[in-house]
């Protein structure tokens, strides 16, 4: 009932609460995490992690993750979320995190600071040190300090920095919180045919669903629809869920829960359909390889088979939703 996986892979750092310890501190863990993203290049994933990673910001959407870089985005939706904060953060907005649940990471580079003043006369790098009880950078050799707050801020001739590897920082994921409801999430505009949705009870939720793994699911049992994602094609493969439990309903019917083979076929060609009809972003090679994961070895002419057979279904599921969503077009007042 789930489109891909696309927000799935492994979560870094599970299962080595040993290294998870020194924290910042732990390039192991960074490069670790950095493999991850590597892996994906490697297999090709990246392309659909890095298209459900949110690059344009609406104004009223305060997430933290906003101020980190797209690499730490990449990271944070690999990691099964849209929403990562550490615990001061979650505190200052009323939530907890749930005990035992474990952090996700995201990389950050260690920066060492030279002085700038210094180091042309020395004819080296005269690096500035960390001094813990003043929390201030001090320069070796002259009396410029910074405290470590402002030192990110300081130009180029005042500081000389250097990237000196890299190291994890622990956030947690909103799934993995509980306490106060954070202000839903709304895009500008809602996709087309949200109000066959709202015909037929279907609350659209713009968060990732319980499960953390993909970027959109229909809930049977919920009668919602998670995105976490403004692509319309997303919706529209839920919403084809949807419409097609509605007609199995009408045969004493419901749907199987879980992944489908036949299900998934049917909602993603219809949402293929309709993202044509719309004119949304086509999606013709994504639902081309999505029906492939569903077929027994991937070759094309299962592949093509599997489409052929959910011919008839997908069009009654298709002409459901069209003829809902005209019919609401005739009540519209003009
Ligand atoms: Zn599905
Ligand atoms: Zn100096």
């Amino acid at each position: 009932m789930e489109t891909t996986c696309a927000a799935g892979g492994p979560r870094a750092g599970t299962g080595e609460p040993a290294l998870r310890r020194f924290g910042l501190e732990n390039t192991a863990l960074a490069n670790k995490v950095l493999g991850g993203i590597i892996a994906e290049f490697k297999s090709g994933k990246i392309a659909k992690t890095i298209s459900n990673t949110p690059f344009i910001r609406d104004p009223n959407d305060d997430r933290p993750c906003w101020n980190w870089s797209l690499k730490n985005r990449i990271l944070m939706v690999m990691q099964g979320t849209f929403d990562a904060r550490n615990i001061v953060q979650w505190n200052a907005v009323g939530r907890s995190i749930v005990p035992n649940r474990s952090a996700i990471y995201i990389v950050r580079p260690r920066i060492r600071y030279g002085c700038a003043k210094c180091s042309p006369k020395q004819k080296r790098t005269v690096w500035m040190s960390y001094q813990k009880d003043s929390r201030k950078y001090v320069c070796a050799k002259c009396e410029f300090s910074c405290e470590y707050t402002k030192i990110g801020e300081t130009s180029d001739a005042e500081t000389i920095k250097r990237i000196r590897g890299y190291g994890c920082q622990p956030e947690f994921r909103i799934e993995d919180t509980v306490g106060k409801t954070l202000p839903q999430y709304r895009p500008k505009q809602m996709p087309p045919l949200s109000d066959v949705a709202a015909e037929w009870n279907i609350a659209i939720k713009y968060q990732t669903d319980p499960t953390c793994r993909t970027m959109g699911s229909y809930r049977l049992e919920h009668n919602d629809i998670h995105l976490g994602t403004e692509n319309a094609g997303i919706f529209f493969h839920e919403i084809s869920h949807a419409a097609d439990n509605i007609i199995l309903q009408k045969k004493g019917k419901r749907l199987r829960g879980g992944q489908d083979a036949i299900q998934e076929a049917v909602a993603q060609l219809s949402a293929c359909v309709l993202s044509e009809l719309y004119a949304t972003d086509s999606n013709k090679e994504f639902t081309f390889e999505y029906l492939r994961q569903y077929s027994r070895h991937g070759r094309n002419d299962e592949v093509a088979r599997l489409a052929l057979r959910v011919l008839d279904r997908t069009g009654a599921v298709i002409d459901l939703i069209l003829s809902t969503a005209q019919k609401l077009e005739k009540k519209r007042p003009m």
